[in-house]
């Protein structure tokens, strides 16, 4: 019997064009940490039973990746701006507008947006709940705050739970206003104010405190009776990544800013399954309809910002296991596994440390590596890039760079 199987790799190099080759990112939160005195000076990582990821640093190209720049502290948002090949510095003001765009308001350039919590404040304007409970539906309060007006400006308004964002529309608004959230319960909601001299800025910041005033008046009497505003940013539109490197694209996120980054770059969003392994199955079926995929895993993160070393071990093999499912995937695709910044247990927040990253693929040069780790990695054959080097050196993998020159 004639064996009638002919690899997709084989088809690959006669009709180049019909079978392009694919490429799932797989951004593991915050996974990067420093040597832990409990784990015997070794970081969760090096700890963590990691078959799979093993597996594809040892058929893969390795390095270590500083996600903004050396020493730099990423925050999530930055970060992934920078792995999608957006420059931060350029196009990246607050969080505010990214969030909004993940609870789906449609920005538009001119556009401010800030993050909001609904709070609880008592009769002196102090918080004594900065979540007013950890409110479940407040639908009804997304309601009242889109009925106030504010003169020659535009409220946008949209909630999910306790969480929302605020966008404010209009001639002349400035970013550059400080937030009314004081971050700390049993403190003052704070007066906003200008953070140059602009008249913009001064204006803008004229603005919010009326909104806060309003606000107050017309939630008072309700157990969410304030709204706090922070990480004000200026609304940029972005190329998408369509028009920017001529793929199509989802994004797998449980969290909305980084679905809100997704977005803003013209990626489709696809929700992601509690079970790490249905993740996965979903993250393939995703892939039969698209170029790229990037999965953000928000796990490990938590456990890093918890000081639990021990937890962000135990999800690093859940998601090692989550991994093998792209092992088959990764012999004719491309594969990338990587952490977006590093949260050490120790410090509980992001810090400036590099991260490790491999990229597994049927065409790239393979190096000694065989573990997946922070320090292993660092003798890998990519050795170091910033976060905006990754998706020039990805697309390069996939034959989908344009040449420079003649
Ligand atoms: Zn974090």
């Amino acid at each position: 019997m004639i064996n009638l199987y002919v690899s997709r790799k084989a088809l690959s190099y006669t009709f180049p064009i019909f079978f392009c080759m694919k490429a799932l990112v797989v951004i593991c939160d915050g996974m990067g940490d420093r040597p832990i005195e409990e784990l015997g000076k070794k970081t969760p990582l090096e700890v963590a039973r990691t078959p799979n990821m093993d597996e594809l640093a040892a058929r893969g190209i390795n390095g270590t990746m500083h996600p903004i720049g050396p020493g730099i502290r990423a925050g999530s948002d930055t970060s992934h701006l920078a792995i999608l090949g957006y420059d931060p510095f350029k196009v990246y003001t607050g969080r505010g507008p990214f969030e909004a765009a993940g609870l789906g308001i449609e920005l538009k350039p001119g556009d401010i947006a800030f993050r909001c919590n609904f709070a609880t404040i008592d009769e002196n304007m102090v918080v004594t709940d900065r979540r007013a409970g950890r409110i479940k539906d407040t639908t009804e309060l997304a309601k009242i705050i889109n009925t106030l007006t504010l003169p020659g400006v535009e409220i946008i308004f949209k909630s999910l739970s306790y969480r929302g964002a605020l966008v404010l529309r209009g001639r002349g608004l400035s970013y550059k206003v400080s937030d009314s959230d004081p971050h700390y319960p049993n403190k003052k909601v704070e007066k906003v104010k200008p953070l140059d001299n602009s008249k913009e800025a001064k204006r803008t910041a004229q603005l919010v405190n009326e909104f806060t005033e309003k606000v107050q008046e017309a939630l008072s009497g309700k157990k969410a009776n304030m709204l706090l505003l922070r990480g004000c940013g200026a609304a940029v539109k972005l190329q998408s990544i369509t028009e920017k490197y001529g793929i199509s694209g989802s994004c797998m996120a449980t969290t909305a800013i980084i679905k809100g980054i997704a977005k803003s770059v013209g990626m489709n969003i696809i929700n992601a399954d509690l079970n790490y392994l249905k993740r996965s199955s979903r993250a393939l079926k995703e892939l039969e309809k698209v170029d790229f995929l990037l999965m953000n895993i928000k796990e490990a993160d938590e456990a890093g910002h918890d000081h639990n070393p021990r937890k962000k071990v135990e999800i690093i093999e859940k998601i090692d296991e989550a991994i093998g499912v792209f092992l088959d995937f990764s012999q004719e695709n491309y594969v990338a596994v990587l952490a977006d910044h590093t949260t050490p247990c120790s410090f509980g927040d992001h810090t400036g440390d590099p991260v490790p990253i491999t990229i597994c693929g049927p065409e790239v040069r393979t190096d000694e590596v065989d573990k997946f780790s922070e320090r292993a990695n660092s003798k890998g054959g990519l050795g170091w890039i910033v976060g905006t080097n990754f998706m020039p050196i990805l697309l390069n993998f996939m034959n989908k760079s344009e040449k420079f020159g003649a």
